[in-house]
């Protein structure tokens, strides 16, 4: 099966020098639900945005849906960005006084769905975030938990197949930021591959898959976890578990 994200030997320098990622070697499969871990500075950012295609590799090769992006266009890489990849930041940047419907509707703005559609679909998902009695509010409304649920609804709003959060609930209180984090564990259940990055040690270890990354380099991948069922008891994981241990 294509793997949704395929790493080889991916490397990003920064003008200026910064060696920010390097000679990553990494798949993600689908419907996979991974960590990604490691103090600041580290890459972890620089990875997820290789992996989402905002920004592209120095030298090695990011394949997303199989899609060598290399082989691509900017205009090809932002269509299929907009078709199958969704982020949600740490902070949700609502522009001032747009109610969270159209928000979240505006999800789809790329996807070329008409309005109407556009609105039923972000009803649905603010719903299933558990923010149907909010759709008509202003940002300033929302707390911050709220508005973070609100930023993962705008994120699937189109169904993509990959969700990427980088440090989702790292403004948030425990409660909202747990509340974030059942609402991706649902997202993955219903076979989203979702990434996220996190600071906080017990999440990661919740977590089916880590990846832990140190001066650019991914120096732990759990690998993906084995297959569940009792016929696979006693099957050794399939791919690496690679633990270079730096
Ligand atoms: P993390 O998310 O783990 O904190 P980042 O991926 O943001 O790490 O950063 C990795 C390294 O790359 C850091 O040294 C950071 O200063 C540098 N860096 C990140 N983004 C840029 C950029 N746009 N231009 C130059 N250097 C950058
Ligand atoms: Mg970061």
């Amino acid at each position: 099966m294509t793997a949704v994200v395929r790493f080889d030997h991916v490397s990003k320098t920064y003008p200026g020098g910064v060696r920010a990622v390097e000679d990553v070697d990494l798949t993600l499969g689908r419907g996979e639900l991974v960590a990604v871990v490691g103090p600041s500075g580290s890459g972890k950012s620089s990875l997820l945005n290789l992996m989402g295609t905002l920004d592209r590799p120095t030298t090695g090769r990011v394949l997303v849906d199989g899609h060598d992006t290399a082989a691509l266009s900017d205009r090809e890489v932002s269509a299929l960005r907009a078709r199958r990849i969704g982020f949600v930041f740490q902070q949700f940047h609502l522009a001032v006084g747009v109610p969270v419907l159209d928000a979240v509707a505006d999800g789809l703005l790329y996807a070329g769905v008409p309005l109407r559609r556009r609105r039923d679909e972000a009803e649905e998902v603010l719903t299933r975030v558990g923010l149907a009695a909010r759709v008509g509010h202003l940002p300033h409304q929302l707390s911050g938990g709220e508005r973070q649920r609100a930023a993962v609804a705008r994120a699937v709003v189109g169904g993509p197949a990959l969700l990427l959060a980088d440090e989702p609930t790292g403004n948030l209180d425990s409660a909202s930021g747990t509340a974030v984090l059942e609402l991706l564990r649902e997202l993955h259940a219903s076979g989203t591959t979702v990434v996220v990055i996190t600071h906080d040690r017990e999440i990661a270890a919740s977590l089916p898959r880590r990846i832990e990354m140190k001066d650019g380099r991914m120096t732990t991948d759990t690998g993906p976890p084995p297959p569940p069922g009792p016929a696979s008891a006693g099957i050794p994981t399939t791919g690496a578990r690679a633990e270079a241990g730096r």
